[in-house]
């Protein structure tokens, strides 16, 4: 097998939908009983006939988490070094038609905010950019890379998708994670939220877990934009995807995201605030989902940004969560060098990293700022 492609090709999107929405109490019952989940119980357990069972899977997956993962939190701040994009993706600030002011930070910039944000408290950072070949590509990101080892030991990057000789530059310069979302598994509707750039280009960014696994990359993170298109099917796709991806790069560790879109502002429309149409999936469902990926998929990490409410996050971190981000600026320089830019969507949750440490402490878990994995291994 070259690629998930193969894997992808044999299954259809309304075959697939058709399927989860007939699993029946039955089904749910089975996967819960079961030691070893298969796809099938996964696809059973984000059905609508599991939720009358949530309080179920909330507790077998808050059990399985602690067995795996301790009473912790791990904590990451992501870096925006840059909104240039050359894309056009219909829910995002930083798509190339919206006239915005873009900006790509400086080597001074980018050690400023690196020591804004390591002053918070962190050793993980994520970076982040627009996908912009020209200003944005390797030799920037190697760069980057380089200014920031002394400051931080775990570097992730989420920017546009590389080819395989490219990544393993990057792993050489001390490149932990990366994290690409394929946004929607929905071929045909892809197109018409990704209409322009290198992006509207499904295929090439389907198989780009398969380049960083065959580049040794140490953790890839998987995830769509919930709210796109139906959660449950993409979500199936996202979890035959790390299937494959488990057991063709076995030495790869995996998380997963669950990233809903977020109301973003456009320039075009004088400012206003455009409202995504993020009804498809509920706190209640999203609980669910978070529940079944993790009675399905012990050993992945699932993480949950500050995209999502104070009272989500509060109520959800000893449910399957391991790590989460706090205090997080969607904005090149927005710690510490141009705080008012446009960001790239609004944040809910706006509490310091401190008060997020708090929380995660009186419910009885440890915030793990700085993770010594890398060292170990
Ligand atoms: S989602 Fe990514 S690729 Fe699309 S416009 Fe935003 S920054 Fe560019």
């Amino acid at each position: 097998m070259s690629s998930f492609k193969e894997i992808f090709n044999s299954h259809t999107w309304s075959e697939v939908q058709q399927s989860i929405s007939s699993k029946t109490v039955k089904d749910v019952e089975h996967a819960l009983q079961k030691e070893k989940r298969d796809i099938e119980d996964f696809k059973a357990l984000i059905s609508p006939a599991a939720e009358a069972y949530l309080e179920q899977m909330a507790q077998l997956s808050h059990l399985l988490t602690q067995k795996r993962f301790g009473k912790t939190m791990q904590m990451y701040a992501p870096m925006y070094l840059s909104n240039e994009c050359q894309n056009i993706c219909t829910y995002c600030a930083f798509s190339l038609d919206n006239k915005i002011k873009r900006k790509t930070l400086s080597d001074a910039e980018i050690i400023q905010e690196a020591e804004a944000i390591k002053a918070m408290g962190y050793d993980h950072i994520l970076l982040v950019t627009g996908e912009a070949n020209q200003s944005v590509g390797v030799p920037y990101l190697k760069h980057a890379i380089q200014l920031l080892r002394p400051y931080f030991s775990n570097i992730s990057i989420e920017v546009q998708p590389l080819e395989q000789a490219e990544y393993e530059v990057l792993r050489q310069e001390g490149l932990h994670t990366v994290l690409v979302y394929q946004e929607t598994y929905h071929q045909e509707n892809y197109k018409t939220h990704h209409p322009k750039g290198k992006k509207s280009n499904f295929y090439y960014r389907l198989e780009t877990p398969d380049r960083l696994g065959k580049a040794a990359i140490y953790k890839i993170g998987l995830g769509i934009l919930i709210g796109l298109e139906d959660w449950r099917t993409d979500s199936f796709f996202t979890a035959l995807h790390l299937n494959y991806l488990e057991k063709t790069y076995w030495q790869t560790k995996y998380s997963i995201s669950f990233p809903r879109l977020r109301p973003i502002e456009l320039a075009k429309e004088d400012g206003q605030h455009i409202q995504p149409a993020s009804q498809y999936i509920s706190d209640k469902q999203l609980v669910q989902l978070i529940c079944a990926y993790r009675i399905f998929n012990e050993e992945v990490e699932l993480s949950l940004s500050t995209r999502e409410s104070e009272t989500f996050r509060n109520h959800s971190l000893k449910l399957g969560i391991t790590s989460m981000s706090a205090g997080s600026k969607t904005n090149p320089g927005g710690y510490s060098v141009e705080p008012q830019s446009l960001e790239q969507f609004e944040i809910s949750d706006e509490r310091s990293p401190k008060e997020i440490a708090h929380i995660i402490k009186q419910q009885g878990y440890e915030p793990v700022w700085k993770d010594w994995d890398k060292i170990l291994s």
